[in-house]
């Protein structure tokens, strides 16, 4: 297992079911978690902490950065301990983590409500209310909400019961059906209204430009969108993170090719939130989706929401630094 964990890039987490008990290997650099549960003796293993708290599990153990356990109905042992270099995912507490989960004890929830914050800190916009995109803009909207002292208000509400998460199937097609179908704009809460609204971060653009199309069908005065995270410039190349695949499909890569006369170069001033080639890509982003402002997180308030080193988080998305 320590062989095959130094010899893959990208994450993979494994669980070995032997007659000892279960063996469980964390990647090489800790870039998803696996968490150890314990209750009366027994324990499980889990990546997500919300598995345990309904069946009276309490938190035992965080695995480290390529660390495998052996564990066993009387107990545990770490028969490989964890390495020294941390580089866990930033988008667990962002976008796909679940807010009852915490990890390296950090609850997500509790950093999307303190990314709110301080999103909101700086922002002098007037506006009526404030939503989340559901579910993943909600924890972030929820707090900047508190700290802006603006009515949050349930504008958009997600139907879930028939449909899976939208970024499973593989077509997009699919995906963006299945993503406009669950959400259903309130009219009541939306007419003659000037709204913001917090999202996770814009991939390719597609489903935020629908939202956006169907907000303003409902009246909607101006729409200000705060994203959670910087734009995306990389896509993830550590993770089975269906999201987006390709590079140029991402909002911001299309954009950096248009000012960058077709070819994608400069990267590295476009993630660079205090530069002119950052400011124009943003706001022709913001034009493409007809938003009446738009602003994304910086890379250093992020991290500070999440609260870990900031060496110890990953940060390729947005940076490209491995
Ligand atoms: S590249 Fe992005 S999605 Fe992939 S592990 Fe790093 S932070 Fe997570």
């Amino acid at each position: 297992m320590k062989l095959v964990q130094e010899s893959i890039e990208g994450s993979c987490s494994i669980l070995l079911l032997t007659t000892e008990g279960i063996y469980a290997s964390r990647d090489k650099y800790g870039r998803t978690p696996i968490v150890i549960g314990k209750k009366n003796g027994s324990y499980a293993v889990a990546m997500d902490t919300c598995a345990f708290p309904n069946l009276e599990y309490e938190i035992e153990h965080y695995l480290g950065p390529g660390e495998i356990t052996l564990v066993k109905p009387e107990g545990y042992q770490t028969v490989a301990p964890a390495g020294d270099k941390l580089k866990i995912c930033t988008f667990l507490w962002i976008y796909y983590g679940y807010p009852a989960s915490s990890y390296e004890g950090i609850n997500s929830e509790v950093v999307r409500n303190r990314n709110g914050r301080l999103l909101a800190k700086n922002d002098d916009v007037v506006i009526d209310s404030v939503s989340g995109i559901p579910d993943s803009g909600v924890g972030h909207a929820l707090g900047y909400a508190h700290e802006a002292k603006v009515p949050y208000t349930r504008s958009f509400v997600k139907y879930t019961p028939t449909w899976s998460r939208s970024f499973m199937p593989q077509h997009q097609k699919k995906r963006d059906l299945i993503a406009s179908m669950k959400l259903i704009p309130v009219k009541e809460l939306i007419d003659g209204k000037k709204l913001l609204y917090c999202d996770d971060s814009v991939v390719r653009g597609t489903q935020l430009r629908d939202i956006i199309s169907r907000l303003y069908n409902c009246g909607a005065e101006e729409i200000h969108m705060r994203l959670a995270c910087p734009p995306l410039v990389y896509t993830c190349k550590y993770l089975n993170f269906s999201r987006s695949r390709n590079e140029m499909d991402l909002a911001a890569r299309r954009e950096i090719s248009k000012l960058e006369g077709g070819v994608c170069k400069n990267l590295e001033a476009y993630t660079d939130s205090s530069s002119e080639c950052y400011k124009k890509m943003v706001n022709n982003i913001r034009e493409g989706l007809g938003l009446t402002t738009l602003k994304y997180q910086d890379l250093k308030s992020m991290l500070d929401a999440v609260g870990l080193p900031h060496e110890n988080l990953c940060t390729y998305c947005w940076d490209g630094k491995e």
